[in-house]
This record gives C-alpha cells, structure tokens and sequence, in this order.
C-alpha cells in the first residue's frame, strides 16, 4: 500500500460513512473522509433526529386537548415555530460536532469538500487535490426527488427546506405517500396549520400492512387531515404569496407551501462512478455483493447510495460490518431480513416482519391475529382513536413472521418485538409471556383467538 496516502477513503460522512470511518481507524487503518455538507448526513441534520424533534413539538397538541378530561385546566397555549426551529438547531449543531470528535478520537481525518472519484484508487477533493487511496467507500447517501417536472414544481419544497422555514405555514399541501409524507402531514398539522395529502396511488404508505395503511388513513382524517388518494399535483402557481395549485382532476387547492415528498434517489450523479468502473443496480443504487462491495473489488458502498433498506441502522450496520471485513479481518454479512421499522405519524406505526399480504404469498399457511382497541387513556380523554395489534403467524411452524402496531409506543414496541421476531419465537411464546398489565402491548400476548386463516392455493 506503499503508493497508497491513505489505506480507506470515505466519500460522505453520514450515518454509513462515519461509522465505516471509525472503525477502521479503531482497526488500524490510515482513514480520510471527505462531507461536502455537514457531518453526520441526512439523519442528523435533516431527517430522523430533526423529524423526532418536530414530532415531539406537534405531539403537545394533543396532549392540552387530551388534559382536561384528567381535571386539568390548561391556559390558553400558543405555539411559536421560530423557537423550536432555533432550539432544534443548536441541538443538531451539537450532534454535528460529537461525529466530528468521534472521527478524531478514532484519528480518521476528515475534511469539508465534495469528492469524486478519478480512478479506482484515486479521489479528487474540490480544491483540485487528488488522494491515493487502498480502498474506496462511497456512502453519499440520497436526496429527494421531485418525480416528473410539472410547471411551476421549482416553487415546491422537500423535507430538506421543511426544517428550515421561517414561519409556519397556515396552509400546507403535500404530495407524497410514503412514510415522509405521513410524517410530515402529522407535523404541521398537530403544530396548527390546515394539512391536505394527495398521493396518487390508492392508498398512502405502500408496502406496510394493508390494516395498517387502512388505520392510519381513518385517524389521519379524524384528526383533521384531508387525505385525498387517486390524485396528483399538476402545476403549481404563485399568486401573491401563496399558491394556487392544480390536481390532476383540474381541482384547484390553495397552499401556503407545497411539499414533494415524492420518494429519495441514490445520490450517485457526478460522482465519477462510470471512470471508475462502479456498475449502478436497475433501482439506480450502486450495485453492490453481501458484503457491501462494488464491481470493482477495492470500492465498497453502504446506505441508502445502494438503495437497499434506506434506514439510518442500516447505513450503520453495513458501515461497521465494511470496517470489519476489509480492516478488520472479520468478513461480514449484514441481514436484512426482520428489520423493525416506525413511522412516526400521528397515531405512530411500528412494524416488524412481514405484512400479511408477504405472508400469504410466501408461505402454505397464514394465521392472523389482531386486536382493535380504545385505549385506556382515551376513556377519559374522550379521544376518538384506536390502538391496532397484529400479529402475522406461519400457520406450519407457529413462528411469527410479521408484528404491526399502530398507536402510542408502537415504534418503542416495534424494537422490542423485533427480537421476539429475530429469534423465530412462535405464537406460543407469545402466549406463554406474561402480560404486562396495564400496557397497550399486553394485547400482542393475549390475543388468543384466529382472526383468518389462509392457505396458500397449490401451484397450478
Ligand atoms: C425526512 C427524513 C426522515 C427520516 N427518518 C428516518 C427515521 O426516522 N429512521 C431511520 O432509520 N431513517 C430515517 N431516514 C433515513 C436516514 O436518514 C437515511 O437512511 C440515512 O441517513 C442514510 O445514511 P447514509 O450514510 O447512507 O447517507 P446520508 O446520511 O445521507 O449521508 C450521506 C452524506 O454524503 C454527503 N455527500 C454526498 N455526496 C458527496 C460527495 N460527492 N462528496 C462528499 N460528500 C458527499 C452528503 O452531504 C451526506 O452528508 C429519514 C430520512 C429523511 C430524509
């Protein structure tokens, strides 16, 4: 490695990359990573940890309306969007800085520059330097996608500008289905303003289980937002200092802002991929083999740049197992199979396995399992909601494949059901734990009778 500057080179200092970086400075390697933003990517600075933040925000809502039902006398509350926004900043300023300090302990440098790659072996920063390098890493992560380019989409935002507006707007449309959208769409609207979501599919959140998109969508509605499905947007026009947008059925809505949360592309463009010889998979992502590595065997790739599983865990877990297998001398595998996910909507989801659509197509029989209950803080709070359990069972072995939550504490449940799930426990585990009394989750123990059995029909 002689004529080498570096033993790993890391191209993005997201969740992926700085771990991939520390470790293998902690292996011993000479590590450099470049982050052309800021350290700690999209999690940090503009997704999961910024959205948490705002979902805490909106939550407090429903919890002034929710008081009085329990004796209290709440004051008149206002909400001031500028606070939280600064407040949120310094709190992701502070997480910027502890990846930086991670990165130094572990002596893996790192600079502030966009990277591309030359060659195989060679990285150019934005100064013109260039840097020998061993081994490549890309994790450049991804970036939001606007779909087709309809008039007047250079005046929507994306989750990215959503955290940094200087005012709550009063009237917001979002264009989405997907979990950022519905997220989204609980944000704004718990914090105040009028929320409408148009997706043009049937159903919003496409790949959760078909009960829980189902319950989502009712409560979603019951609290105020307008989830209209079939439609999309058209054109966007400013008029004064609004918008007058046009849907697909020549509907016209007014919105203070229009959001695209449209889906996330692989950022892979300009990257120098192609000189370098990296072949891209047919999801757009960088093509890469098990252990994370490209077509061309010194370059490796983790995160949501390959388009696998686009979570920060994910993203972590492959930086780490890359760190393990190339500097390590631990060749490892990352499974991505059973990997728990939220979605932090008001009410929340939290799953795990398969849905039970999944389960029917995959396996001879299925056996479903479901609870749909008020919970015990709404009878007091006179709360029109309900909590959702489900429970998808392989009606052979007994395992449970897939576990859908949706209600307060379902991602906190969905992590914990996860290594139930992980550890192939069977309905009867389940069933054999005690319940934990009074929890919405004693239901995931307790519901002892067959909602639907499936078999699967023979191959004609
Ligand atoms: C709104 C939102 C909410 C989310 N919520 C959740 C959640 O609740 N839970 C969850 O698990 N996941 C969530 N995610 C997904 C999560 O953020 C990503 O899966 C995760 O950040 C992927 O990590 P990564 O390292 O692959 O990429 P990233 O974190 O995106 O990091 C890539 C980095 O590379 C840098 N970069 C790109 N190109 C170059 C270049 N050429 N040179 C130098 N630097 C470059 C970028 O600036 C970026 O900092 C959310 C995402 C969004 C957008």
């Amino acid at each position: 490695m002689a004529d080498h500057d570096v033993d790993l080179f890391v191209i993005g200092g997201g969740s992926g990359g700085v771990r991939a970086a520390r470790i293998a400075a902690e292996h011993g390697a000479r590590v450099m990573l470049a982050e052309e933003y800021r350290l700690g990517g999209t999690c940090v600075i503009r997704g999961c940890i910024p959205k948490k933040l705002l979902v805490y925000a909106s939550r407090f809502r429903g919890e002034f309306e929710d008081a009085a039902g329990f004796g209290w006398t709440v004051p008149q509350w206002s909400f001031d969007w500028p606070t939280l926004i600064a407040n949120k900043d310094t709190e992701i300023a502070r997480l910027e800085k502890v990846y930086g300090t991670l990165l130094d302990k572990a002596g893996a440098k790192h600079v502030k520059s966009r990277a591309v790659l030359v060659d195989a072996h060679t990285v150019q920063l934005a100064n013109g330097e260039r840097v020998r390098a061993a081994h490549i890493l890309v994790s450049t992560g991804g970036a939001p996608s606007f779909g087709d380019a309809i008039p007047g989409i250079e005046h929507a935002i994306s989750s990215n500008e959503a955290f940094e507006l200087p005012e709550l707007p009063r009237r917001v449309l979002i264009q989405g289905g997907g979990y950022i959208a519905v997220e989204f769409a609980g944000i704004f609207a718990g914090l105040g303003a009028q929320v409408t979501l148009v997706y043009r599919g049937e159903n919003i959140l496409r790949g959760f289980d078909d009960d829980v998109r189902q319950h989502l969508r009712m409560d979603m509605e019951k609290r105020g937002i307008k989830v209209v499905t079939g439609m999309k947007i058209a054109a966007i026009e400013p008029v004064d200092n609004h918008f007058s947008v046009v849907c697909s059925n020549n509907i016209r809505h007014t919105a203070d802002r229009v959001m695209f949360a449209t889906g996330r592309r692989p950022n892979v463009a300009k990257l120098g991929l192609a000189e370098a010889g990296v072949k891209l998979a047919e999801n757009g992502g960088i093509a890469v083999d098990d252990y994370s590595r490209t077509s061309v065997p010194n370059i490796f790739a983790v995160g949501d740049v390959t388009n696998r599983i686009n979570l920060t865990p994910v993203a972590v877990r492959e930086g780490h197992a890359f760190a393990d297998t190339v500097f390590g001398g631990k060749p490892t595998k990352v499974d991505h199979s059973n990997v728990p996910t939220a979605v932090f909507s008001e009410p929340e989801i939290g799953t795990v396995g398969l849905t039970e659509s999944q389960a029917r197509e995959r396996l001879a029989q299925t056996d479903v399992y479901k609870a749909m209950f008020r919970p015990l803080k709404a009878t007091l709070s006179g709360r029109d909601t309900t909590v959702l359990m489900k429970l998808v069972v392989d009606g052979v072995s007994d395992r449970v494949v897939g576990c859908h939550v949706i209600g307060e504490g379902a991602a906190e449940i969905a992590q914990v059901a996860a290594i139930a799930v992980r550890m192939g426990a069977t309905k009867a585990d389940f069933d054999a734990t005690m319940a934990l009394h009074p929890t919405a989750s004693e239901e995931l123990v307790t519901m002892r009778k067959k909602t639907a059995s499936y078999k699967r029909a023979a191959a004609e």
